[in-house]
């Protein structure tokens, strides 16, 4: 493994963009946190500090969410034609490939994921979402609706629905994907007419930051779209108790997901949460093994297993367990890991030394309760924090490395006799319900499958497939909603009956 993060100097506009000391954008306008504090923020493939963002907190929630009401409810932005809304939020998709190559450097220097990815993955999924829903802008309807009151016989209604902006909207988001899950929150928010105040994750501020000076150059009026770095114990938990926040969408952990719930419940805030995962991938006997192998690598491997839909749980047919175990652990022993701005790293680093220790700790606690790693399953030591691709058999139902996410490159193989309910049984066993995935060549197994697995979305063939049209959300403890597509444009609006006698 080759580690020499250090020598490899990104871009210069990225070199300027973190020399600089990074402020909150509140009202648009770069202000420091009222308290004057920063924050450091590291390069996970040294551990060194790459540069100081503004600590926001309660006290600049509050600004923000005052400046989101006034944009919100006054100004440029509530007078603008869905058309002219939907053109700017089509030119912020254009700004960010303009700036494509500035972007996936900085978000591989700040996350850690290869350059390769960020470049060919988190950019341009980024514009798309905004080209994608700047089309919604124009497309907001309601229905008219015939009556037949029976109290009121003989009096005609016209009746109809509207929707509306939501209207002051506070999102808070991970680390994993940090501009992406920007994009994600920003898009359709944007594209209705609500106001937001986003709360990037503390250990990957930057794009986020950079993304707040493309809006200002985009054109979004002042106070439209805010963005205030900090912790989540404090600025998060400030902005998802607001009260002059409408709704809450949150993506991130399930435990944190549960404290947004209680937070908005005083005031009855709507809130949307993209939660955490624990997905099954399932090989059937006469799956095409030359796309199943490298497909089921990749399907936990890919941005270092710190995906929500990572597929974890690799359930294998018992015929063909070993040769599958052997693949894919093969694979993992060649992927090249290393710092993510070396264009032939596969795989970086964990994103922060606490994730480091986590998932060393769980590859600790599945080898002591008697999983064997036929893969990896050792630290790395030295500067940055990498973990080595890593995967376990002989592996029980009730070990933690079954049951909680991980989030990080560790994958438990998991033999199964036949497709029967025990298989279907144990691949819903789990208290999430995000993603999972069918591998098979047996297009009636694989629909059969797809029916009974209880996951918002299920891969078949394929892993990790995402699209600005196809829906994203979870079943049971993996969230509420749907996200992308026009779900959630229905989520950030509100439905209104308008009832007029006639
Ligand atoms: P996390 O710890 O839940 O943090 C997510 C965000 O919430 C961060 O901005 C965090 O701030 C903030 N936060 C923490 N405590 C808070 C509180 N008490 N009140 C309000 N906000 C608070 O999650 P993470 O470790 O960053 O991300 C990994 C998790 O996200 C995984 O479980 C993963 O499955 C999930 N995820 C789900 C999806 C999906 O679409 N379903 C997508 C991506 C990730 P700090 O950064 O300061 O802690
Ligand atoms: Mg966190």
């Amino acid at each position: 493994m080759s580690i020499a993060a250090a020598e490899i100097l990104p871009d210069k506009r990225v070199t300027s963009f973190v020399k600089e000391r990074r402020k909150l954008l509140i009202d648009g306008k770069w202000v420091d946190a009222a308290s004057g504090k920063t924050f450091p923020v590291q390069n996970p493939a040294t551990g060194e500090v790459i540069a100081h963002v503004a600590e926001g907190d309660r006290q600049d929630i509050d600004r923000a969410v005052k400046a989101a009401r006034r944009a919100f409810e006054s100004g440029a932005w509530p007078r603008l034609t869905p058309s002219e809304r939907g053109r700017l939020v089509w030119k912020l998709g254009d700004l960010i490939l303009e700036n494509l190559e500035e972007l996936a450097e900085l978000e591989s220097l700040d996350n850690g994921k290869p350059v390769t990815v960020a470049r060919a993955a988190d950019v341009p999924l980024a514009a798309d979402l905004f080209h994608y829903m700047a089309g919604w802008a124009t497309k907001i309807e309601g229905n008219t609706i015939q009556l037949s009151v029976p109290y009121a016989p003989g009096v005609k209604f016209h009746a109809y629905t509207l929707r509306e902006p939501v209207g002051v909207v506070g999102q808070i988001i991970p680390w994993n994907f940090p501009f992406l899950m920007a994009a994600w929150k920003l898009g359709p928010a944007l594209a209705t007419g609500c106001t937001v105040v986003l709360k990037p994750a503390e250990e990957t501020p930057l794009s986020a930051l950079r993304l707040g000076e493309l809006i200002l150059e985009a054109g979004f009026p002042d106070g439209v779209v805010n963005i205030v770095t900090g912790f989540g114990e404090t600025a998060g938990a400030a902005l998802a108790a607001h009260p002059g926040i409408d709704k809450v969408a949150f993506t991130g952990s399930t435990e944190v997901g549960k404290l947004i719930l209680q937070a908005a419940v005083n005031d009855l805030k709507k809130v949307s949460l993209e939660l955490g995962g624990k997905s099954p991938n399932i090989v059937l006997r006469d799956a095409n093994l030359d796309i199943a192998i490298p497909g089921a690598a990749s399907a936990i491997f890919f941005n270092h297993g710190q995906c929500c839909c990572a597929g974890s749980r690799l359930f294998v047919q018992q015929s063909i367990f070993d040769k599958v175990v052997e693949g894919v652990a093969d694979r993992a022993k060649q992927i090249k890991v290393g710092p993510g701005l070396d264009p032939d790293t596969e795989m970086g680093p964990m994103v922060s030394e606490s994730q480091f220790n986590r998932v060393c700790g769980y590859i600790e606690s599945g080898l002591s309760e008697g999983a064997k790693a036929v893969a990896g399953g050792r630290k790395r030591d030295g500067k940055g924090y990498f973990v080595e691709p890593t995967v376990l058999v002989d592996t029980t139902p009730d070990m933690k490395v079954i049951r909680e996410e991980i989030f990080g490159p560790v994958v438990t193989a998991i033999p199964f006799k036949e497709l029967d309910d025990d298989l279907v049984r144990a691949a819903n066993d789990t208290v999430y319900g995000l993603a999972s995935a069918v591998w098979t060549k047996d297009i009636s197994k694989a629909h059969s499958l797809a029916g009974k697995l209880k996951a918002g979305t299920v891969w078949i063939n394929c892993y990790n497939i995402f699209d600005a049209a196809l829906p994203f959300g979870g079943y049971k403890q993996s969230g509420f909603f749907f996200f992308n597509v026009k779900e959630s444009i229905e989520i950030y609006t509100q439905k209104k009956s308008v009832c007029a006698a006639l």
